[in-house]
């Protein structure tokens, strides 16, 4: 489990290593991402707070990211944070994310994206509930929910 400590390291001394990478050109993600997608993601935007897909859905799933499908967090590790955007205390494995100081806006945050596509997801913040006290700020703009399967 992850926890403060381990992302101060990360964004301090080197992400870990991804299983694979997916880069294109900013042309190839215009392309293949919605607007709002685009901003968000490539563009480091923040969307709307509240008014987004996921921030109060909590149906059972695995989030992945909307630039190149890589699984990000898993349902179980979401949590109802009042912060206007879907939070999470875990990433669903160690190497799913990366970790960057962002100094922008007159404060020191840590920014998240993901480890394969480098796209913005959001921050993370030491406020989150225990046992990890991380708690992953995350535009619904980033994900997508695979839903899990219904027993028949
Ligand atoms: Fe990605």
């Amino acid at each position: 489990m992850l926890r403060w400590i381990d992302v101060l390291k990360f964004a301090r001394y080197g992400n870990p290593e991804p299983e694979r990478r997916v880069e294109k050109s900013e042309e190839a993600w215009m392309q293949q991402l919605t607007p709002a997608q685009y901003q968000v993601m490539r563009q480091k935007g923040t969307e709307s707070p509240y008014r987004n897909a996921y921030c109060r859905s909590y149906d059972p799933g695995v989030y992945v990211c909307a630039g190149c499908g890589s699984p990000l967090f898993n349902s179980t590790e979401k949590y109802h944070a009042i912060s206007g955007w879907p939070s999470f205390t875990q990433p669903i494995i160690k190497a799913a994310i990366k970790y960057l100081y962002d100094d922008s806006h007159g404060m020191r945050r840590i920014e998240v994206q993901c480890n394969v596509c480098d796209g913005h997801l959001g921050h993370v913040f030491p406020d989150g509930p225990e046992p990890s006290g991380l708690r992953y700020c995350i535009n619904s703009e980033s994900l997508k929910r695979i839903d899990e399967k219904k027993d028949e």
